[in-house]
């Protein structure tokens, strides 16, 4: 079974509420874990950003029930691509809040400081989340 990462962007909805973001972290920690995919999730005021790792198979079926969530729209695949070891093992679901996110650092990966993760190229959006690591909650 191939390990894959799997990088994806989508537009969160305007009513989105704290309580939202709680009971996706509290369902993708327990059902990562059994699953086996790591990964990091981080939010902006429009878009959710995320990463999944792990076998092809329980990725793929994840992406698709993620897609299927009334809490964000249009999900976009970014990257999907065969890997020989994880970004983010130390995660089920690792969590960025957008209060950790800063111009400087969407500058350092996009044309501009506008959080945009879907003009991100694939190397781009791994670096970002790669880089918000010690921000993880
Ligand atoms: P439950 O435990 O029954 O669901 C948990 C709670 O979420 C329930 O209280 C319910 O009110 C609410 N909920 C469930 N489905 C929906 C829905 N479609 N629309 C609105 N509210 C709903 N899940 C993961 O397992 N792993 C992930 O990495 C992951 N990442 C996500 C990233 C984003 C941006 C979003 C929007 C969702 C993500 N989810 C993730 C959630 C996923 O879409 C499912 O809601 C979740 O997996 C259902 O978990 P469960 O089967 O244990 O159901």
């Amino acid at each position: 079974m191939q390990l894959i990462r799997a990088i994806y962007a989508s537009y969160k909805i305007d009513s989105l509420t704290r309580e939202d973001i709680e009971s996706i972290l509290a369902a993708s920690r327990a059902n990562n874990s059994r699953a086996e995919i790591t990964g990091l999730l981080c939010f902006s005021h429009h878009h959710f950003l995320q990463c999944l790792e792990g076998s092809r198979e329980q990725v793929n079926q994840l992406y698709n029930k993620i897609t299927r969530d009334s809490r964000h729209a249009e999900p976009f695949i970014i990257d999907y691509s065969e890997i020989s070891e994880r970004a983010f093992s130390s995660w089920a679901m690792g969590y960025v809040p957008d209060t950790a996110i800063s111009r400087e650092l969407i500058l350092k990966y996009s044309t501009s400081g506008q959080f945009d993760p879907t003009q991100m190229s694939a190397a781009s959006a791994l670096g970002f989340l790669r880089a918000l690591t010690n921000t993880i909650e």
